[in-house]
């Protein structure tokens, strides 16, 4: 492909709204070109990348006994609402059609899956299988962001495994995550597998593939001892500590503390801790009866509340939304920071972290008003006893013990084990060997194509642009052809692409009429991980050079070498 016949303007400026690294690279190499918020076109080259990331997606899930179907991007609610999911997703794009009746926008596929199967898996000999297909999603996101990396549409490979029973569907769950493993390996990123929540999709087994990146959205925490890895969201704060033998029998006592508002503040005025202190955080979430609720959170000063862990405990339907400091004070009577437990209405939950403690200081819900003395079940009554807090760097390993480390990440695959959450509601039914009527077992498994080739280029860039694995790299050869107008250069590069291509090597050739200086500058950009100059002057010498954009090596090789050059080099390179 020669650059001249393409509409590709690279641009030096970065885009003003662009703030990760990888983000302004793909606008910048004309890769991606926003819309609206969250929507993107994908150039020429980008598109290239995505081929053959679904080449590489269509090869492993054959390999792993799985086929490919595609299904509508455009879903009726009464699916939804047979499964239950209708109200409470969120990042459901709903519209009416002209007949009034209710459409969203597919944001994932469990519904129409189950509702596609549901004739053809009637027996047990109809099962196991594992059904794919790679289609547009769309997600109205609140905040997207960092490019493709948080789009409102983007495309995801999606699979759904159909089983006869829980230990099937394990084993399936066990086959996706290896062959998910191949993939990402082949892709030539960094990656690690760690717990995760199961969020909106369910299920109570799910795995994240995280691709290691500085600036990635995720937290994880991994010990390097014994291998353990799980998300910031799930991770549970563990502690060799005792409780307190007993509650102190001192009598609550309140006290004045005018202006002391914050968890820091609060510590410095009373010299002690913030772990010795207890946060008070409310929350409101919608329980399984579609009612809303308050609830009151405690746990140390010095840690943050994860709002994951919290919906799991209350069985929240949707997220769990932290009280403005106006709701705060209707329930409380106090302003935030002056608040607490004490002659509150709503149910508490309490961070077994606090039993080692011998008393608290909380809020009196009274402005610039403190208790001390505070004893749980005595002055206030806890309702649930619970792992709240958000485990960091220095954590125990809650497998082995040793201290953990915190990396941050981009989730570019996740897996789950569903069991009959969906099946269940819609009905998914089959004849097992006894002729019983049986629920089928599922799982489902999504990769962000597009948030994964980001995600690569986040990974493997210089200052200078990206620096792509051979894999999925547009194309693998760049020639700077840097006289297009000589005839005897041009024929060269034309029987060169022609040769390279012949083994399967795609080139692509800037034949454009501009400098060297900027040839370099946009072949340092796009990235390939090959580049081949020709030019006259190194011609008359019969002398061509190759160089290796990751390793930034350049080789001088005679022309006539240039071909085989390319071929081992490609051959050695990741
Ligand atoms: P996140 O926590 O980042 O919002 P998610 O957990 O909601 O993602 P899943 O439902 O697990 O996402 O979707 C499967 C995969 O689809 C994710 O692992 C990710 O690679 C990709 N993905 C999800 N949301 C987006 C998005 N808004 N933009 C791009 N890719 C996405
Ligand atoms: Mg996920």
């Amino acid at each position: 492909m020669k650059w001249s016949q393409i509409t590709l303007k690279t641009l030096r400026e970065n885009p003003a709204d662009a703030e990760m690294e990888s983000h302004r690279l793909l606008v910048r190499s004309g890769m991606i070109k926003k819309l609206a918020p969250g929507i993107f076109s994908y150039g020429f080259l980008l598109l290239r990348s995505i081929r053959k990331f679904e080449g590489i997606l269509r090869e492993e899930l054959g390999k792993a006994g799985c086929h490919e179907i595609l299904m509508p991007m455009v879903q009726p609610a009464s699916l939804w609402q047979l499964s239950g999911r209708w109200p409470h997703m969120t990042e459901l794009l709903k519209f009416k059609n002209k007949n009034q009746h209710d459409f969203c926008l597919g944001a994932t596929h469990e519904e129409v899956i189950v509702d596609f199967v549901k004739n053809d898996l009637q027996s047990y000999r109809d099962l196991p299988t594992n059904i794919y297909q790679i289609q547009t999603k769309y997600r109205d996101e609140i905040r997207p962001r960092f490019g493709l990396m948080r789009g409102r549409e983007f495309i995801m490979k999606d699979a759904y495994s159909f089983d006869a029973n829980k230990d099937g569907a394990l084993q399936s769950y066990e086959g996706m995550r290896k062959a998910y493993m191949e993939i990402f390996n082949r892709l030539g990123v960094e990656f690690t597998v760690v717990q995760a929540d199961s969020g909106a999709i369910g299920g109570d087994l799910s795995h994240e593939f995280q691709v290691v990146a500085d600036h990635g959205m995720d937290h994880v925490l991994l010990c390097n001892d014994c291998g353990y890895s799980a998300n910031t969201e799930v991770a549970p704060v563990v502690t060799k500590k005792q409780g307190t033998e007993s509650w102190s029998e001192a009598p609550m006592e309140k006290f004045s503390t005018p202006g002391l508002r914050s968890i820091e503040d609060l510590a410095k005025a009373l010299k002690l801790d913030a772990n010795q202190l207890v946060k008070t955080f409310f929350v409101k979430y919608q329980n399984a009866q579609g009612d809303w609720m308050d609830a009151t959170l405690l746990l140390p000063g010095s840690r943050e509340v994860n709002l994951i862990k919290v919906k799991t405990i209350l069985g929240a339907v949707a997220e769990v939304e932290p009280l403005s400091d106006a709701e705060v004070k209707k329930l409380t009577g106090a302003a935030s920071g002056s608040c607490g437990p004490v002659g509150i209405t709503t149910q508490v939950v309490m961070d077994p972290l606090l039993n080692q403690l011998e008393s608290f200081v909380v809020g009196a819900n009274e402005d610039d008003f403190h208790l001390k003395n505070v004893v749980p079940g005595r002055d206030f009554q806890v309702t649930l006893d619970a792992d709240i807090s958000q485990a960091t760097a220095g954590d125990d390993c809650p497998q082995c013990g040793k201290p953990l480390t915190e990396k941050r990440g981009i989730e570019v695959g996740h897996i789950f084990y569903l069991g009959t959450k969906y099946a269940e509601p819609m009905g998914l039914q089959f004849l097992d060997e006894n002729g019983k009527s049986q629920t089928v077992e599922m799982g489902c498994y999504g990769i962000g194509v597009t948030r994964s080739l980001q995600a690569i280029v986040e990974q493997s860039h210089d200052e200078d642009g990206m620096m792509w694995p051979k894999s999925v790299a547009p194309f693998s050869v760049h020639v700077c052809l840097l006289d297009p107008e000589d005839s005897e250069l041009s024929q060269w590069t034309e029987k060169l692409v022609k040769d390279l291509e012949s083994s399967g090597v795609d080139v692509f050739v800037d034949d454009r009429a501009e400098r060297p200086g900027i040839k370099f500058k946009d072949a340092d950009l796009l990235g390939f991980p090959l580049r081949v100059v020709v030019g006259k002057r190194g011609m008359d010498k019969g002398e061509i050079e190759v160089f290796e954009r990751k390793k930034k090596q350049k080789h001088v090789v005679p022309a006539d070498r240039v071909y085989n050059q390319c071929l081992s080099l490609l051959e050695l390179c990741f």
